[in-house]
C-alpha cells in the first residue's frame, strides 16, 4: 500500500504517518525528518536545506527529489510506505508518478488532512520536538510525561526553528500557493480521501482507517 499524506504544516500529517506505518507494517518516510537529520550530521545537504527551512521556504525540488527516489527504492519500501511532506510541489508529484508508472506501480491513497489556519497556528506554536529520535509533543493535547523531556528515549524536547510564529505565517503561505494544488491534483487521478484534522488525534486516525480497509 503506497500512501501520501497532504495538509498544511502542522495539520497532524506526521502524527497519522507514525500510526499508519506501524499498524499496517509500512515505513514512514518524512523528507522533513531526512532534512533535520543531515542537518543534525552536518551535511551538505542539510547545510543548503537548512536556508531554505529556516525561513519557511521549499528545498528546492532538485535537492528533494532525488533523495525521496533514493529511499523509496530500497528493499523496507517493497510492500510500501506512507509519504510525509512528500510531494510538495506539482513538479515533486510529476516526478513520483513518473517513477512508479515506469514500475507499473502507483499511489493508492492520498490523504488530505483539513485543518483550517487559525489551528495550525496554535498547534505549530505548541509543537515540541525530540532533539534525538524526532518524537513529537504538543503541550496541550499530546504533552510528554515530564515537562520538555522525550517520553520514549528521554532527551530535551525544543520548539523547532520553523515553528517559530514568524516562520509560520511564511509556511502556510507557501502551502497555499505550491503545495494545495496537489489536493487538485490527486483528485483528478481518483486517489484522494479527505479526513476532517481538528477532531482528537485518535478519531482522525480511526476515520483513516476506515478509507485504508
Ligand atoms: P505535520 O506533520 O502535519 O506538520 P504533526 O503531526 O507534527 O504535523 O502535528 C502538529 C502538532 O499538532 C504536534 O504538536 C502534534 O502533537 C499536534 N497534533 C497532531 N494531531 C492532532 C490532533 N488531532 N489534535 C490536536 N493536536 C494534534
Ligand atoms: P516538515 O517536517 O514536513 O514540516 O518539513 C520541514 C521543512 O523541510 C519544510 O518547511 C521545507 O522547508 C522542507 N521540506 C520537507 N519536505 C519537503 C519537500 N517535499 N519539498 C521541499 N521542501 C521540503
Amino acid at each position: 500500500m503506497k500512501i501520501i499524506m497532504l495538509g498544511a504544516p502542522g495539520a497532524g500529517k506526521g502524527t497519522q504517518a507514525k500510526m499508519i506505518a506501524k499498524e499496517y507494517g509500512i515505513p514512514h518516510i518524512s523528507t522533513g525528518d531526512i532534512f533535520r537529520a543531515n542537518i543534525k550530521e552536518g551535511t551538505e545537504l542539510g547545510k543548503e536545506a537548512k536556508k531554505y527551512m529556516d525561513a519557511g521556504q521549499l528545498v528546492p525540488d532538485e535537492l528533494t527529489v532525488k533523495i525521496l527516489l533514493d529511499r523509496v527504492a530500497k528493499d523496507d519500501c517493497k510492500n510500501g510506505y506512507v509519504l510525509d511532506g512528500f510531494p510538495r510541489t506539482i513538479p515533486q508529484a510529476e516526478v513520483l508518478d513518473e517513477a512508479l508508472t515506469k514500475l507499473g506501480d502507483r499511489i493508492d491513497f492520498a490523504i488530505d488532512v483539513d485543518v483550517p489556519d487559525e489551528n495550525i497556528v496554535r498547534r505549530m506554536g505548541g509543537r515540541r520536538a525530540c532533539v534525538t529520535c524526532g518524537a513529537t509533543y504538543h503541550i496541550e493535547h499530546v504533552p510528554p510525561k515530564k515537562e520538555g523531556i522525550c517520553d520514549t528515549c528521554g532527551s530535551e524536547l525544543i520548539l523547532r526553528d520553523d515553528d517559530k510564529p514568524e516562520t509560520v505565517s511564511n509556511r502556510l503561505k507557501v502551502y497555499h500557493e505550491q503545495t494545495q494544488p496537489l489536493i487538485d491534483f490527486y483528485s483528478k487521478k481518483g486517489v484522494l480521501k479527505s479526513v476532517d484534522g481538528t477532531v482528537d488525534m485518535m478519531d482522525v486516525f480511526a476515520a483513516i482507517k476506515t478509507i485504508l480497509e
